[in-house]
């Protein structure tokens, strides 16, 4: 069967699962006639293999709220392709969570942890419980419980499920610590652990950091550097955190940023002090951008995107299809020069085709945001020797991948010298890394 006929196939198939879809699309626009001029990976009908999920388990999640009252939410866990390696992605814990934006976020997964070199596969999970005004009480029997339904199915060579939305450090802790009492096992089953009991250095930042450094490769191909360049960022969680921080540290002015509740204006660029209380303020489960407006007497602009604030570089780090056309529309006015993805797929596909058409350089979250997935790799091979890195180490280690999935892209994405087709590049390295490999390996 050629590419078309399983494009035609899969949108019939999963038209209610509207994210899934659009995440295959963006992919076969870019590889279909890599598989079609391949003979052996028709033979072994990779393609239609690649888009179905080895398995997708999902559970009741019973817990119970501090008023004494039985809660009930449901939990996934989507291992969709480990011919690389261990089922490998993040928990989402969030009320929109479902089984076609897991799947999306699972099938993107295989190809960035592919582009990451590191030996891993693509999954992800979660559940559609809202942590938000919750008691660290409630976060703990929740994650408990939810533990309790799915330890059995990973497995430090198995599945090893990390963060996401709505899931940091507290709450991998409570899971992890269940984790433990059930097996009795201190081992790599999860990252994002905090440095005392087993995690890595520079793992809370890496997402951020790692999209910087995308960043500052992109804009050495074009003899450029990231110093005084304007950045608008979206999201107030943990991935702008680390773009933030990376961003002022390297002499750029992150000049806007938006959380949920709307965004702020910080012409000067944000400084020490605000990312310190941006911190503050997110440890405390508050991850609105009001307060932050408030405290520094930032102009606060409520329920509207940032990108409106004309700036050099937008990084969207909030949620999947956030730039939607006029989105991007604005930001082509305004003279953005590139947009490098943090959060995972938060361009519609309209948003995407009016992009690869502008002159704006555009880079995927599948390679821009690998650098999370990349320390998780790191810190899988730490627990696994029982040793732990000093930060500087992780972070070297860090900027070599960022800087590898750079070229890679432009290896297979390249247009002319000036133009590279960031978004295909990193499909199709990926596509024949796995594809090659599920070859390799039989059916
Ligand atoms: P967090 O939960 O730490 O933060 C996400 C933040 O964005 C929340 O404050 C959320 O608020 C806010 N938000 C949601 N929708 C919007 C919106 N439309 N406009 C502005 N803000 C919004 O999540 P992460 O930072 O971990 O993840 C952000 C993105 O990065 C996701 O797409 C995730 O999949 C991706 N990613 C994360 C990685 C990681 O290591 N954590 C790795 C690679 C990718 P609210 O809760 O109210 O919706």
């Amino acid at each position: 069967m050629k590419a078309n006929e399983i494009i035609t196939k899969l949108q019939i198939k999963y038209t209610h699962e509207p994210e899934f879809v659009q995440a295959c699309m963006e992919f076969f626009s870019s590889i279909a006639h890599i598989y079609d001029a391949h003979e052996e990976y028709q033979q072994a009908n990779v393609l239609e293999r690649m888009v179905v999920p080895d398995r997708i388990i999902t559970f009741q999640v019973p817990w119970i709220n501090d008023a004494g009252k039985v809660q009930v939410n449901t939990g996934y866990r989507v291992q969709f392709n480990n011919v690389l390696g261990p089922y490998k992605g993040g928990l989402r814990f969030h009320p929109s969570v479902n089984v076609s934006i897991l799947k999306f976020l699972a099938f993107e997964q295989v190809f960035k942890n592919s582009l990451t070199t590191l030996p891993l596969g693509g999954g992800k999970g979660g559940a559609d419980f809202d942590p938000k005004g919750k008691s660290k009480t409630e976060i703990m029997r929740f994650s408990q419980s939810f533990m309790l339904r799915i330890w059995s199915d990973l497995g430090q060579n198995i599945d090893v499920p990390a963060g996401d939305i709505g899931v940091g450090k507290q709450e991998i802790g409570f899971l992890y610590g269940m984790y433990k009492r059930l097996t009795r096992e201190h081992v790599g089953v999860l990252t994002g652990k905090g440095i005392d009991w087993g995690g890595s250095r520079i793992r809370p930042e890496a997402t951020g950091y790692g999209a910087i450094y995308f960043l500052e490769r992109m804009l050495a191909l074009q003899k450029d550097t990231i110093t005084q360049k304007r950045i608008v960022v979206s999201g107030f969680g943990n991935v702008a955190w680390g773009v933030v921080k990376k961003a002022h540290e390297l002499g750029a002015l992150v000049i806007a940023i938006s959380g949920p509740d709307g965004f702020i204006h910080a012409p000067n660029g944000l400084q020490q002090e605000h990312i310190d209380f941006m911190l503050e303020l997110r440890s405390g489960n508050l991850d609105i951008i009001k307060p932050f407006a408030d405290k520094f007497g930032f102009v606060f602009t409520p329920d509207k995107k940032p990108w409106s604030i004309p700036a050099d570089i937008a990084m969207p780090c909030a949620t999947q299809n956030e730039i939607n056309e006029y989105d991007v529309n604005q930001l082509i006015e305004n003279n953005y020069s590139y947009l490098v993805e943090g959060a995972n797929m938060p361009c519609t596909q309209a948003a995407q085709e009016i992009l690869k058409k502008s002159s704006i350089r555009y880079a995927p979250g599948k390679a821009s945001n690998a650098g999370g997935v990349a320390v998780s790799g790191l810190e899988m091979t730490q627990n696994a020797v029982r040793y732990t890195w000093a930060a500087e180490g992780v972070d070297d280690k860090l900027r070599r991948i960022m800087a590898e999935i750079h070229d890679t892209c432009v290896l297979h994405g390249k247009i002319s010298p000036q133009k590279i087709d960031y978004a295909a590049g990193a499909n199709i390295a990926s596509f024949v890394k796995i594809a090659n490999a599920m070859c390799e390996l039989g059916v």
